[in-house]
């Protein structure tokens, strides 16, 4: 288990930008170093431990990339066309035997190139003569329709580094390569606390005053999209010392302790107390709207990330503080988002110094140009506007203003999970 000191999250500024964080956290937070071997089939959207060397070129031999005719360059027509006897037939899978001087192989998409050839004639740029030759056009070019041997990657290359998040076609890769399992870290383990009076369990009675408890569901996907191993905790009450028993006492089986609410400064906000009292704790004032303020602390050597309560601010938050402590306790190497630009179908007027994320929706505008449309509402409180929108506009902290007609970056929910 990866053990961090209590001021590994001070921080002296008095407000971080969302780039600060990011650093702080990538900078500051171990990865926790333990890895297993899975099988391929469940590789997908675990980290790459250690870097895989190509232990075998791609394509390991030299073949045809198409169904039709091998000869040597030294047989290809140059100016007007040529016939050629046919012999010897290579299908994918087999070997053939060598070509003869002045004759034509017939071959299929993934033979190996029949020893002496080295150019394929597609089968439908050529014909049959009434003597059952194949009558080769002028003008292709030596080595025309063939794959070489390491074309696609030559033996010992690094295909695969160390930290990388597995996709689909890694995993192809891997399986190209022979191997059968792959080295990943161990999935990180976080618990998840609601907490706030407020909240009922989904399924319980509600009181009056009381909101079903929808964070920590949100939280919980969120994490095993990120390949988390999630305790669900439950909920929390508004009592310091009680949620600091129960916080302490997960630190040691769990990598991260994650809660969302009572981290405001106000005086119902536990989750602050209780921290300090069970370790040690620093409010980010982070400048990001929505989403602040965030409370990292250290329990127990493990630690703890207490996001806000109201849910867009818990989830634009997560993105930006959980995603890179997640990456980092895990040895990820951390992708930046990379916004896509598209055109504001919107105004909307914001301060500078902080970034904020609008949430939207894309269309595709009648001039075909991919527009984004805010959504109308902006509380902070407001699941519909997380749930009906597609992905969230970036606003960069000097951006003062966006005009209808103006380019935006905007980040698919799609690719920030
Ligand atoms: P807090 O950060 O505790 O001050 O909460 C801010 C707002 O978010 C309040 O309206 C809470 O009722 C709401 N809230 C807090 N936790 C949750 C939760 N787990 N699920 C849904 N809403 C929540
Ligand atoms: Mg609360």
């Amino acid at each position: 288990m990866a053990q961090l000191s209590d001021d590994c999250f001070a921080f002296g500024g008095p407000m971080m930008s969302v780039d600060e964080a990011v650093g702080i956290i990538t900078s500051r937070v171990t990865a926790v170093g333990e890895t297993e071997r899975v099988a391929l089939v469940e590789a997908d959207g675990r980290i790459l431990a250690h870097e895989v060397a190509a232990p075998l070129a791609l394509p390991p031999f030299t073949n045809s990339a198409v169904d039709g005719y091998a000869v040597p360059a030294s047989d290809l027509p140059r100016d007007k066309e040529r016939a050629l006897p046919v012999a010897g037939r290579v299908q994918a899978g087999a070997s053939g035997p060598a070509a003869k001087s002045g004759h034509a192989v017939r071959v299929f998409t993934g033979a190996p190139m029949p020893e002496g050839t080295d150019t394929v004639f597609m089968q439908e740029d050529v014909r049959i003569d009434a003597a059952g030759q194949v009558v080769l056009p002028a003008g292709l070019k030596a080595g025309a329709n063939v794959r070489p041997a390491g074309e696609d990657i030559p033996i010992g290359t690094i295909a695969l580094k160390a930290g990388r998040h597995l996709r689909p076609q890694d995993i192809a890769l891997a399986a190209a390569f022979g191997l059968t399992e792959l080295d990943v870290t161990r999935r990180i383990r976080v618990a998840v606390f609601s907490t706030g009076d407020e909240l009922a369990f989904p399924g319980t009675a509600r009181g009056a005053a009381q909101l079903f408890d929808s964070n920590r569901f949100m939280l919980m996907a969120m994490l095993r999209r990120l390949g988390c191993e999630v305790s669900d905790l439950g909920i929390l009450r508004d009592a310091r010392e009680p949620l600091a028993a129960a916080l302490k006492g997960v630190a040691s089986r769990h990598d991260l302790i994650l809660t969302t609410g009572g981290v405001s400064t106000g005086e119902e906000d536990h989750v602050k107390a209780g921290v300090e009292s069970a370790g040690s704790l620093v409010l980010w004032r982070m400048a990001i709207k929505p989403g602040r303020p965030v409370a990292m602390g250290i329990i127990g050597g493990t630690p703890f990330i207490g996001l806000p309560g109201n849910p867009v601010a818990s989830f634009v938050t997560f993105v930006h503080v959980v995603r890179p402590t997640v990456l980092a306790l895990s040895g990820a190497v951390p992708a930046p988002f990379v916004p896509m630009p598209v055109r504001a179908a919107f105004a909307y007027r914001k301060k500078s110094g902080r970034r904020e994320y609008v949430r939207a929706t894309l269309r595709r505008a009648e001039d075909g140009v991919l527009e984004a449309l805010k959504f109308p509402r902006e509380g902070a409180g407001l699941l519909s506007s997380l749930v009906d929108t597609d992905g969230l506009v970036e606003l960069d902290e000097t951006v003062t203003k966006v005009e209808p007609g103006g380019r935006v970056g905007f980040l698919a929910y799609a690719n920030l999970l």
